[in-house]
């Protein structure tokens, strides 16, 4: 089937309603952030983003980060499944070696460091599929923000740091 194509009026070659429909909306903003003191958006309660955060529901998938057991230890083991199926190539993990770390206690293959670049991250949660320590979380931090893009390369403190504690119904390393 042959769609034909409508003949475009001289008014409409020239681009011109095109061109005032756009100035419109950029001047009803400029309007509300001169005599309303706001931007476009949708109003918050108290005010609007980005002073004021949305709350997103519980199962949001944000920014994922590394979370310890209810014991305080780090429970991702450097199997580096998340480092392998992350599409961007976001996570980098440098696993401690044969010998591991004696202040982890059973968790013998905590990782030495553990690098996530929120710059590359997609949200997507592969990790934390893939992750069969559940040792990593997507959280609620939809906004990331930094001076640098070092700032925005995470490392394992601060991943850890972010993620707080997982409180596991399965206590896997605890001593019996
Ligand atoms: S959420 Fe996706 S893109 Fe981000 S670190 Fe995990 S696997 Fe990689
Ligand atoms: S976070 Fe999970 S999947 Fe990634 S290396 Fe640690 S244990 Fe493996």
């Amino acid at each position: 089937m042959i769609v034909q194509r409508k003949k475009l009026s001289l008014l409409e070659r020239l681009y011109l309603p095109a061109l005032a429909g756009g100035f419109k909306v950029t001047w009803r903003h400029f309007a509300n952030t001169l005599f309303k003191g706001h931007t476009a958006g949708k109003e918050l309660s108290g005010g609007y983003y980005p002073e004021k955060k949305w709350v997103v529901g519980e199962g949001y998938r944000g920014a994922p980060y590394l979370v310890r057991d209810p014991e305080g230890r780090t429970k991702c083991v450097s199997c580096q499944l998340c480092e392998f199926v992350c599409p961007p190539k976001a996570i980098k993990i440098t696993p401690p070696g044969p010998q591991g770390s004696p202040e982890v206690g059973n968790v013998e293959k905590a990782p030495q460091e553990f690098e996530i670049n929120m710059l590359r991250c997609i949200f997507c949660g592969f990790c934390q599929e893939v992750c069969p320590e559940e040792a990593i979380f997507l959280q609620n931090d939809y906004s990331l923000n930094a001076e640098s893009r070092e700032e925005l390369i995470y490392n394992k403190e601060k991943l850890l740091s972010l993620g707080g504690v997982h409180q596991d119904k399965i206590w896997k390393w605890k001593n019996k």
